[in-house]
């Protein structure tokens, strides 16, 4: 058995030229790595407990939804504007150029949930930033930022603090 490690792609110049894109389709077309990777996700959160697993588009879907279901927990995805189909709450975010911005459904967290972040990659932190900001706005407490990979040169766990970061793989 390979490890986690040996099923993340590197794939040069993409999607513009300088980036490493961190690809983990060959981790997710192999039943066992993916079964490894979850393991480690769950282990890193360890028993404390989660109400709410909420991962964002689109690559915190594929082990969000499987966290929650492990945990026992309900899962919310996190989603670009106009997608989602009920009543949002929005958080606009910096780009390297512009801005971008994430919504969730309003309901989706009840005050005081136990609710774990989950995406699969930790870059700059500004997308997981401003998830933290919509859940916390809808009451939400965090237990944890929970990633596949960190990209350490980046710093993005900085830009998270108080909140605690846990990822599997850090570059
Ligand atoms: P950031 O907001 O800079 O932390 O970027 C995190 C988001 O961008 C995550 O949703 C990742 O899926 C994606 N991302 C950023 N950098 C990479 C990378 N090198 N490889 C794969 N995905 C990345």
């Amino acid at each position: 058995m390979k490890t986690i490690e040996a099923y993340i792609r590197d794939i040069q110049d993409f999607p513009k030229p300088g980036i490493v894109f961190k690809d983990l389709t060959p981790l997710l077309n192999n039943p066992e790595a993916t079964a490894l990777c979850l393991d480690a996700l769950l282990a890193q959160i360890g028993d404390k407990p989660v109400d709410k697993v909420v991962g964002m588009e689109a690559r915190g879907f594929f082990f969000g939804t499987l966290l929650a279901q492990k945990l026992n927990a309900g899962f919310i995805p996190v989603r670009k504007p106009g997608k989602l189909p009920s009543k949002t709450i929005s958080e606009t975010y910096a780009l390297e150029y512009g801005t971008d911005v994430l919504e969730i459904h309003e309901d989706a967290i009840k005050a005081g949930d136990r609710v774990l972040i989950h995406d699969d990659v930790l870059a700059t932190g500004g997308t997981a930033e401003a998830v933290c900001k919509l859940v916390e706005r809808l009451g939400g407490e965090i237990v944890q930022c929970n990633f596949i990979m960190q990209l350490d040169f980046l710093n993005g766990k900085d830009r998270l603090e108080p909140h605690v970061v846990r990822s599997v793989l850090r570059y």
